[in-house]
């Protein structure tokens, strides 16, 4: 008999997570290694105790928890996801693949069943990056894509470092992050967009990612007052700042309906009423199903910000700091989430995953896998993210139905 996943047990533990870090509005914030992310880890290891999970931290923080199989031999199916969130966070994004992930290792003790291979659930450190840039941090550093001593270094908004939160927070573990002896990587996910609703889509089945290219951009003018300096002779950095971001939008709905670009993240100096901006930090990124075009979306960027430094006599540097993407994820894995699911009676569909997801960084290092649940009115980071309990309990049966039988029994 194959085991069941409990959709209320699964639903209560969504809600219980969802209560640490409560927003007024009715979501979550849990920034990456903050007390409210902290909490939410150690509730994590709580309910994994019972199950005799053996937990393991790497040095970035990513947490590994360890379902023996009867073959010690063979290779461990991984899944899992991320439970930071950011500051306009709901209670899903993340959050379902990792309870997912736990309700599958709860049906097993139910069923008193063992798998062949080993399992291993895993919670990823600042997925999000809204704290410590770049996004998908923990998978990133495991994936030998930012070097762990790189990474400890960077600060947040505060100059608090990632090494210092790690340590503060007591999430800093002692294996080295790397590869692991998976055989696999699954992650169930939230789709975070209004396809999978508007086609009555029960499972969408990730066959790929956009590629995205991330940059800062650092705006130097002249300090100068308000009053006596003349428009004509001010390179205000501010205001420059502004026809970029301006820029960015353009970009972006020229490349629809496959693009995506945006600003997000501004920084200003002095930020000082009475005084003329000399020096503004802004963080955007472009985004395209096609990689090519993505990269044709940075040079019109370049090309807008070459513009705007000559006509405001501004200073424009670039960081490139970051991208993710293209992945196509494993047909063969696809394949069989998408007959675990038709299996159950569920539609499925094809998706392309427009965010960046650890799976991502973690498909080049062994065959990987995504499935999403529809996500109500495509909303997401955003408090009324959401999805039904019967839309969640369909993803976690079809992922626990697919690490059955990668693993074996
Ligand atoms: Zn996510």
């Amino acid at each position: 008999m194959t085991p069941s996943i409990n959709p209320d047990r699964l639903w209560r533990s969504i809600m219980d997570l969802a209560a640490i870090g409560p927003t007024p509005e009715g979501g979550s914030c849990r920034l990456a290694l903050s007390p409210e992310d902290t909490a939410a880890r150690g509730q994590f290891a709580d309910w994994c105790r019972p199950l005799g999970l053996t937990l393991q931290r790497d040095a970035i923080g990513n947490m590994f928890l360890r379902r023996a199989g009867t073959d010690p031999a063979a290779g461990a199916v991984a899944f899992g996801s991320h439970l930071d969130t950011v500051p306009t966070g709901g209670r899903f994004d993340g959050v379902f693949g990792v309870l997912a992930g736990l309700e599958v290792m709860r049906a097993l003790q139910d069923a008193g069943m063992r798998t062949r291979a080993p399992l291993e659930l895993v919670n990823w450190t600042n997925e999000e990056g809204s704290r410590f840039a770049p996004a998908m941090m923990g998978s990133r550093v495991f994936a030998g894509g930012l070097a762990l001593e790189a990474a400890l270094a960077i600060t947040d908004d505060n100059g608090v470092s990632v090494a210092h939160a790690l340590r503060d927070s007591g999430q800093a573990g002692l294996a080295k992050p790397g590869p692991r002896d998976w055989s696999c990587w699954l992650e169930a996910h939230i789709e975070q967009g209004p396809v999978m609703e508007g086609t009555n889509t029960d499972i969408g089945i990730v066959a790929g990612t956009v590629h995205a290219r991330y940059f800062q951009l650092v705006v130097t003018g002249e300090p100068s007052h308000v009053g006596p300096t003349s428009m004509d002779r001010r390179h205000d950095s501010l205001a420059a700042t502004a026809a970029l971001i301006l820029a960015v939008e353009r970009i972006a709905l020229a490349a629809e309906p496959g693009g995506r670009a945006s600003a997000t993240w501004i920084e200003n100096f002095p930020n000082a009423r009475g005084n003329v901006a000399n020096v503004t930090r802004l963080h955007c990124d472009v985004r395209h199903e096609q990689a090519e075009r993505a990269i044709e979306m940075e040079a019109e960027l370049r090309e807008a910000l070459t513009g705007i430094a000559q006509r405001r006599g501004v200073r424009i540097d670039v960081d490139p700091y970051a991208t993710f993407g293209p992945i196509a994820f494993d047909p063969t894995l696809g394949a069989l989430l998408r007959r675990k699911a038709e299996a159950r009676q569920l539609s499925t569909r094809d998706m392309i995953a427009a965010a960046g997801h650890d799976s991502v960084l973690i498909a080049p290092l062994c065959p990987s896998a995504m499935l999403f649940v529809p996500s109500v009115g495509g909303i997401t980071h955003n408090p009324n993210e959401y999805s039904t309990r019967e839309q969640i309990a369909r993803g976690a049966q079809v992922l626990l139905d697919a690490v059955l039988e990668l693993a074996g029994t």
